[in-house]
């Protein structure tokens, strides 16, 4: 079942985006159609920020942020 990395919410009421490690780094799949290792956040901007922030989206997709990554993240996060 899809899970938010950040809050580990498994209600299913959530909308979850894909992340996508690819070889440019993360990318935002907002079609869930993309190859390669996924991992989910859901629409809480704090999922966002704490993925933004710490390591556990880099640990879910086994690849560690680097900045463009972490920005992609900041461009694409819920507003508040
Ligand atoms: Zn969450």
């Amino acid at each position: 079942m899809r899970t938010c990395v950040v809050c580990r919410d498994k209600t299913g009421k959530r909308i979850l985006t894909r992340m996508v490690r690819t070889e440019n780094g993360l990318m935002i799949d907002p079609t869930g159609k993309m190859n390669g290792r996924g991992a989910y956040l859901c629409e809480r901007l704090a999922c966002w920020e704490r993925a933004i922030s710490s390591d556990v989206l880099g640990k879910a997709l086994r690849m560690s942020l680097n900045a463009e990554d972490r920005e992609r993240l900041q461009q694409a996060k819920p507003k508040a």
